[in-house]
């Protein structure tokens, strides 16, 4: 294959994405950052977008076999915000001038669906700030009021789009579920975001190919591509942790076939790599997620151990970052960052 032709085609198929993600020659890898870059560029635009995530509470009814927060995990100390806590650090984030709040959680019916709706409700009175949601799979009737109540986004990652590693990974849940919900959230109007780990156990590059192809059909705002990281105390605890350039080219051969989405430099990357925010952010990236949970709160949200936490005056973080994104070339966006499908014109 001719990795020219490649990268400058509009369409790939599922053999050209495979090709792209098995690329190990380094000038022949920077040759697909530099291209997924360009098109990051052309469609998005060199803005960078921040998120503002609030972790509020830690306690999950799932037992995902991978994530620190499930719920057989007996180890960990469990916590939730008050609503009065979250609104206020809502605020805090705001007067930073972020304009996307993320709630972020485990699935937590403790907080009910007029629960959830009053935070968000008293968020959008006092803030500009859109809303995303990430509290797992909750009931249609749910998402219904909460966009009612003023909710913009719904961050929901399929995971792996391999039937079999999906129904292993979550005791027997079946995908469709899953897609449905996402499905189910598009139609009713909110901007939606998804997308895999890389280095699952037993996952293949064929599985990472067809996870692109999936976020391309789901038709995503947000495609959040991030290394699976060991976590202690966990069935998946001595496995190895995902690869940051299999990771890195997997978001760059993503910004090449799916053009005009969010694709955010994770935490995750972060934490495998000092620098993977750069990285990730010249290679296609052109979001950064900010953990503005308390710092008390924050140290037990531990999806994995050593997450990459910014220091605890998130206004020194920001300063530091905006200098870094300026090194790039590139600035920061001081707007809501709605659906780049929604706000800009560029077309094939
Ligand atoms: N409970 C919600 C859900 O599952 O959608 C939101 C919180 S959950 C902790 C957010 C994301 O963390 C998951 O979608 C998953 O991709 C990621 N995650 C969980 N365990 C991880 C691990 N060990 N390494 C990397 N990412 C992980
Ligand atoms: Fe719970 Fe989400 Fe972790 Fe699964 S990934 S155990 S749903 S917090």
């Amino acid at each position: 294959m001719n990795l020219y032709e490649i990268l400058h085609k509009k369409e790939l198929t599922k053999e050209e994405i495979i090709f792209l993600l098995n690329l190990t020659d380094k000038s022949d890898q920077q040759k697909l950052f530099d291209r997924a870059d360009e098109v990051r560029s052309i469609y998005c635009g060199d803005e960078v977008h921040l998120r503002g995530i609030i972790e509020f509470s830690n306690y999950c009814e799932q037992n995902c076999l991978y994530c620190g927060l499930r719920e057989d995990n007996y180890k960990l100390t469990r916590y939730r915000m008050t609503p009065e806590e979250i609104i206020e650090t809502a605020h805090v984030i705001s007067n930073l001038g972020i304009y996307t709040i993320v709630l972020q959680s485990g699935e937590d019916n403790y907080y009910d669906t007029d629960l959830i709706a009053y935070i968000i409700y008293q968020i959008k009175q006092s803030t500009n700030a859109a809303i995303t949601l990430s509290l797992g799979e909750r009931g249609f009737d749910e998402y219904r009021t909460w966009k009612i109540a003023g909710a913009d986004r719904y961050l929901l990652k399929h995971e792996t789009a391999s039937h079999k590693l999906y129904s292993v990974y979550h005791k027997k849940q079946k995908l469709e579920d899953r897609l449905s919900h996402l499905r189910f959230l598009k139609t009713n109007g909110y901007q939606i975001g998804s997308s895999n780990m890389i280095g699952l156990p037993m996952q293949t590059i064929e599985d990472i190919s067809d996870d692109i192809l999936l976020c391309k059909e789901l038709d995503l705002d947000m495609a959040a591509f991030g290394p699976f990281i060991p976590s202690p105390d966990t069935p998946y605890q001595n496995k190895k942790a995902g690869d940051v350039d299999l990771t890195l080219r997997t978001m760059a051969a993503a910004r090449i076939v799916l053009k005009k989405v969010y694709i955010p430099a994770t935490t995750a990357l972060a934490t495998l790599d000092e620098a993977g925010r750069i990285k990730g952010l010249n290679a296609g990236a052109n979001i950064v997620m900010l953990d503005l949970t308390p710092g008390h709160y924050r140290e037990l949200y531990q999806i994995y151990t050593d997450k990459k936490c910014m220091s605890d005056n998130p206004l020194n973080y920001k300063d530091c970052f905006q200098l870094q994104i300026e090194a790039l070339g590139r600035k920061i966006s001081y707007s809501r960052s709605d659906s780049i499908k929604l706000t800009r014109q560029v077309t094939d």
